[in-house]
């Protein structure tokens, strides 16, 4: 499941000619909308995009960690949690 980084795009619509996939990808008000229902994810539009707009679903914050789309992607969640908690507690106050 691809997604559109919409401050990237700039409606040049080069993924549009290159999806061999009819409608999986379109422009609305300049930007390029993937439809996920019939997009195949072969990934051509990632390749032709000069500013590298469109991201997989890994990497999409949104969607991050709720297992849509399988693949195996995506995963990794909560890492890092609660790391560094507790560092430069306890200051005395002395000056
Ligand atoms: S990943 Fe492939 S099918 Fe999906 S929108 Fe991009 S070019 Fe089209
Ligand atoms: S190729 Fe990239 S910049 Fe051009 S319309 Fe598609 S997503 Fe936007």
């Amino acid at each position: 499941m691809p997604w559109v980084k919409e401050n990237d795009c700039i409606g040049c619509g080069l993924c549009v000619q290159a999806c061999p996939v009819e409608n999986a990808i379109k422009m609305k008000d300049r930007k390029a909308v993937i439809d996920n229902s019939v997009c195949t994810r072969c990934g051509k539009c990632f390749d032709v995009c000069p500013k590298n707009a469109i991201h997989p679903n890994s990497e999409n914050p949104f969607l991050r960690g709720r297992g849509i789309g399988g693949g195996g992607r995506g995963r990794g969640r909560s890492m890092g949690r609660g790391f560094g908690r507790g560092i430069g507690r306890g200051r005395g106050g002395a000056i």
